[in-house]
């Protein structure tokens, strides 16, 4: 049985999973770059340690949770990175999103050592860390994710084993594809509400219940009528996941042109200084397309 668990990146996401894996018993062994974030969880019974090295030597099982390939690459295999103190059968697993060709590679190179890693990013947003209701896409071996599934339930509900090491990131840009195209959808249907002058909190009431439900209209929607553009989910974010799948897509050939497009769209944010913002403000681009402001 898994007892203690290490945590490495206590952002936007790590740091309410981290919460839940202390909340759930485990023992959390934590680090974070910067290092004022771990007293948060150290606050809560989480022990810190000085680098990613060290939290892999005192546990079984380390999660990391950073922003994309580089950085997984550089807390893993760089200097006092979790390779340098991974325990012989320990586990690593990465729950960020990156590229599937660096998780494979990666893998290996802990392969190498005697470890093993499962690759599980995660779906749900800030809402789905704090309330413990990630969807958990799982890439590795299927009896390495059974020893780990008590670490996962303190984290989500829908864990699914979906093949081998990164066959879970792959799944992840499906998914992205998927967030991406329903939320430029949701943008576009509040702009056109706006314009046609009807009454804008009625008409999410009424679309939210059929066929156009979603968890981007239902829990974005109402913050891009309130104008509340906080991230949950930062736009540099959303467009890391948009260009891993424009790569991958690259790759196999496979014309993504909705996908693109919103990539493109986001790139004026981007452009415009407004990247740290979260991901419903693309209506602020389709707004200034319009001329309209979508709010309430
Ligand atoms: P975030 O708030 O920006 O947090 C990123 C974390 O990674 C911070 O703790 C940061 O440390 C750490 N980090 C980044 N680069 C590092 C490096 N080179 N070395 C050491 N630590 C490093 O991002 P987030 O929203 O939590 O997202 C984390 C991952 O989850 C991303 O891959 C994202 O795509 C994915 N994700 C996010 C959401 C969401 O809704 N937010 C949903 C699903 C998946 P510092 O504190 O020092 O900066």
């Amino acid at each position: 049985m898994v007892k203690r668990v290490g945590f490495i990146g206590l952002g936007i996401m790590g740091m309410p999973m981290a919460k839940n894996l202390l909340k759930a018993g485990f023992e959390v062994v934590a680090y974070n770059r910067t290092p004022g974030r771990v007293r948060e969880v150290e606050q809560e019974g989480a022990q810190a340690a000085a680098s990613p090295a060290e939290v892999a030597r005192q546990v079984e099982v380390t999660i990391t949770m950073v922003t994309d390939s580089p950085d997984v690459r550089q807390v893993v295999l760089g200097p006092n990175g979790v390779i340098e103190g991974v325990q012989p059968d320990g586990v690593v697993i990465d729950m960020s999103t990156i590229s599937p060709k660096v998780t494979r590679e990666v893998a290996a190179r802990l392969r190498g050592r005697g470890a093993h890693m499962l690759d599980a990013p995660v779906s749900g947003g800030q809402r789905g860390a704090i309330n413990r209701a990630l969807a958990i896409m799982v890439g590795g071996e299927a009896a390495v994710l059974e020893r780990c599934l008590p670490v996962f339930q303190a984290l989500g509900q829908r864990i699914v084993h979906v093949g081998p090491n990164g066959a879970g990131q792959t799944v992840k840009l499906v998914n992205q594809i998927l967030v991406a195209g329903t939320l430029n959808a949701v943008c576009e249907a509040l702009v056109f509400a706006k314009r046609a002058g009807i009454d804008m909190e009625a008409t999410l009431q009424a679309v939210s219940g059929g066929a156009a439900a979603s968890w981007q209209l239902e829990n974005l929607g109402p913050r891009i009528l309130k104008g509340d553009f906080a991230p949950g989910f930062m736009v540099r974010l959303q467009q890391k996941d948009l260009r891993l799948i424009l790569e991958e897509a690259a790759e196999l050939s496979v014309p993504l042109p909705g996908t693109s497009l919103v990539h493109q769209l986001y790139r004026v944010l981007e452009a415009s200084g407004e990247a740290e913002l979260g991901t419903q403000a693309l209506v602020k681009v389709l707004e200034r397309l319009s001329g309209i402001e979508a709010r309430a």
